[in-house]
């Protein structure tokens, strides 16, 4: 007789050596420091949280060797031997020759930005992220959001929603012309769209038809191992790919990448600027001793870089991406026993829950996403973030608010760091504010920065 086999689960590729304490607090005190926080849950003390999903930035567990390779930093201020050892794995998985380290993503956006653009110009991208998009204004672009139509609809199961629609890229180089679009800025998975990947095939789409025009493209990598994942798991003829094959692929339709290694790489700080192009490097180079530090640190420590160096070798492991994106699908599926609505297909880092139509009594200004944050918040310390029309920011042309049509909270998954039964405390506290969702009155702002108000902006309860 045939031996029976249950199916089995992915589990964690590891197992923990080391612990850091947490602790739930009690419901008043809660209360009482997301009033304080001025129901920003990016203004809340750590220690006053439980379950921190705020975001995966930064906030992942190091392995052994990450750590191992943390004393053996060698801190020279020019040309330390971690640079290049982190030099050759840039090569090796991105398959960029050219690199230059800086402190985090944004200050690689930053850098490219000012090379490329110039003011005046255009910049299609695959929907916005939000440090990306005001680093291409403050140089003078316009951003144009060419993504599918889709992406911007939370029940659509299209398997690649981070897709560019390409008669909206044609429209554009139509309209403006190809010399007012210095490149086209992808990113996949694309988080603002619930972390919805791009396809292969799409990808070469947009490459021949910029090819025709002469018109260059960069990448977003700071999620490309999840957007690989999605690739092997849902496009046919890639099944057998490894994900440093089908990372490499991606790689080669683009001129250059920036990466927050605050993601992929699972460590605590760092960003990468990688290109082909010996040109843009060579003033890449130039500008970051201006604005980071001398182009063999850019910002960095050696330890720092030596762990990014270690982490680019372990984000490409199939086992540890695996791992991740079920922690993230069984979320999901434990949030769908209680029917809470949240962004379909489940996204690679973050379940995104629909506050539109879980607050759909609230009108978009009364912030809804901003709202059910803070309730999660109080009603177990379980803190995620507002993705909605917060961190959508004001039109530069109007001043009015822009009201995109996903009004969502994020909770982001940090690497390696919490287990299965964390989740489910998550997923019972959503529960439990979805069941008393009609009893919730929305916000208002009372503070607004001038930038990227998501992150400083402060609110009273209406
Ligand atoms: C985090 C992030 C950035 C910005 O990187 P920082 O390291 O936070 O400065 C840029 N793009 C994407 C897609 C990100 O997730």
């Amino acid at each position: 007789m045939a031996k029976k086999v249950i199916k089995r689960s992915w589990a964690e590729p590891f197992k923990i050596k080391v612990v850091e304490p947490i602790k739930m607090t009690t419901r008043e005190h809660r209360e009482k420091q997301i009033e304080i926080a001025g129901y920003n849950t990016f203004l809340l003390k750590s220690e006053d949280v439980y379950i921190d999903l705020l975001t995966d930035s930064g906030t992942n567990a190091m392995s052994d060797r990450q750590w191992a390779g943390m004393m053996v930093g060698d801190e020279a201020y020019a040309g330390s031997r971690n640079f290049y050892h982190l030099w050759d794995n840039v090569k090796k998985y991105y398959g960029m020759p050219y690199f230059v380290p800086t402190h985090q993503g944004r200050a690689a956006e930053h850098i490219i930005s000012k090379i490329l653009i110039k003011e005046g110009d255009f910049v299609p991208g695959n929907m916005y992220f939000t440090t990306t998009r005001l680093h291409q204004e403050l140089a003078g672009a316009t951003f144009v959001d060419v993504i599918i139509d889709e992406a911007h609809d939370p029940k659509s199961k299209h398997p690649f929603k981070g897709n560019i629609d390409l008669e909206k890229l044609k429209a554009l180089i139509e309209k403006v012309g190809a010399k007012k679009i210095p490149y086209v800025s992808i990113a996949g998975p694309v988080n603002m769209a619930g972390g919805q990947p791009f396809s292969m095939q799409n990808l070469r789409d947009v490459y021949d038809l910029c090819s025709k025009h002469k018109i260059k493209l960069w990448f977003d990598a700071t999620r490309a191992t999840e957007n690989a994942y999605f690739i092997k798991e849902r496009e046919a003829g890639y099944e057998e790919k490894s994900i440093p094959e089908i990372l490499k692929e991606i790689c080669s339709y683009f001129e250059g990448i920036w990466v927050s290694a605050k993601k992929d790489l699972m460590v605590n700080i760092g960003g990468i600027l990688a290109t082909k192009n010996k040109k843009v490097f060579e003033k890449a180079q130039n500008m970051v001793v201006v604005y980071e530090g001398l182009h063999t640190y850019g910002g960095l420590a050696g330890r720092d870089m030596e762990a990014m160096a270690i982490g680019l070798e372990e984000m490409v492991e199939f086992d540890n991406i695996r791992a991740r994106i079920g922690q993230v699908e069984y979320c999901g599926k434990e949030l769908d026993k209680y029917g809470v609505p949240y962004v379909l297909p489940i996204g690679g880092h973050a379940i995104f829950l629909d506050a539109k139509r879980i607050l759909s009594h609230l009108p978009q200004d009364a912030f809804p996403a901003q709202t059910l944050a803070s309730e999660i918040y109080v009603d177990s310390g379980v803190r995620g973030m507002e993705r909605g029309i917060v961190s959508a920011g004001r039109d530069p042309e109007t001043g009015e608010h822009r009201y995109p049509k996903l009004e969502l909270v994020r909770l982001t998954f940090p690497r390696r760091v919490y287990t299965q039964a964390h989740i489910d405390v998550a997923v019972e506290s959503i529960a439990t504010v979805y069941q008393n969702r009609k009893n919730i009155t929305g916000l208002k702002m009372i503070y607004e920065p001038e930038y990227l108000r998501f992150f400083q902006g402060r609110f009273e309860k209406l």
